[in-house]
This record gives structure tokens, C-alpha cells and sequence, in this order.
């Protein structure tokens, strides 16, 4: 637990699902209604700083989150992106792009390059998002 850090405190996001290892929170990004990030609770700064079991847990968990997107989403691509700059707690972001989102081909990050009207999340794909994210967590966290 670290004071300053915003990842150590309750999220102010939407929580999709959590154990007492991590969370996947949906970010409400305007440009990108589906953009989920997995927050590891506790606050270590590298992947490497996790003994392998633990890095093997969080990576099930991220690319279980990238699966469930992937089948209620249908994205052209999911970026996967953790950096930590700013925030140095492990965290992953997981993120569906569309062809026609603001800055593809770019990092969402990057240059705008057209202005974007992203497909609103809708109450019932959100349902549909979460019961997929939940089972597919579950079974990765199963599989050795
Ligand atoms: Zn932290």
C-alpha cells in the first residue's frame, strides 16, 4: 500500500470482476467504451518484481479479459499495454481498437487522426462482457 498511489486506493472505475489478487475495472473512456484495465492490489512496480506464479496469474487474467472483449467486442485489434510511467503499480491496459477509432492505426495514446464515434457499450453487452470475463478468468486461473 503505498498513500500517493492512485491504483492502491478503491477504484473510482466500474469494477467487471475481482479477486484478492487483482481487478479488471472499465475505464468509461469516451473514445474507447470498452477500454478495461487490470490492476494487480498490490503495489509493486515490475512484473519481474512478482515471483513467476504470480506473473503467470496476472497474465491469465489479461489475456482472459482480452478473450471475453474479443467475443462481445469483435475489435479489429486489442492492445495490451503496460507502462506505469506516471503510475508505477503493475497494471495492464486492454484495449479494443477499431479501424475507424480516433488514432488507428497509432497507440491510442498517439496522434489523433479523425474524429471518432465509437459504438456506445450497451447495457446488455456489458452484462454479456462481464459473465464471459468472469468464466474465462476463472477457467485460466484453473489450467496450469
Ligand atoms: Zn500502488
Amino acid at each position: 500500500m503505498n498513500p500517493t498511489c492512485p491504483l492502491c486506493q478503491p477504484t473510482t472505475h466500474e469494477t467487471l470482476w475481482q479477486d484478492d489478487f487483482c481487478r479488471v475495472v472499465l475505464l468509461n473512456d469516451a473514445d474507447y467504451p470498452a477500454y478495461c484495465r487490470v490492476e494487480l492490489l498490490a503495489h509493486v512496480k515490475e512484473m519481474t518484481d512478482l515471483p513467476p506464479p504470480q506473473r503467470a496469474r496476472m497474465m491469465k487474467t489479461v489475456f482472459a479479459v482480452e478473450v471475453a472483449l474479443r467475443e462481445v467486442i469483435h475489435p479489429d485489434k486489442i492492445n495490451l499495454a503496460s507502462l506505469g510511467n506516471k503510475t508505477p503499480h503493475v497494471h495492464w491496459h486492454v484495449i479494443p481498437r477499431f479501424e475507424h477509432d480516433k488514432h488507428f492505426p497509432n497507440s491510442h495514446w498517439g496522434e489523433v487522426l479523425r474524429g471518432g464515434s465509437p459504438a456506445q457499450l450497451d447495457i446488455n453487452d456489458k452484462k454479456i462482457l462481464i459473465e464471459k470475463m468472469g468464466a474465462h478468468i476463472e477457467c485460466a486461473l484453473k489450467s496450469k
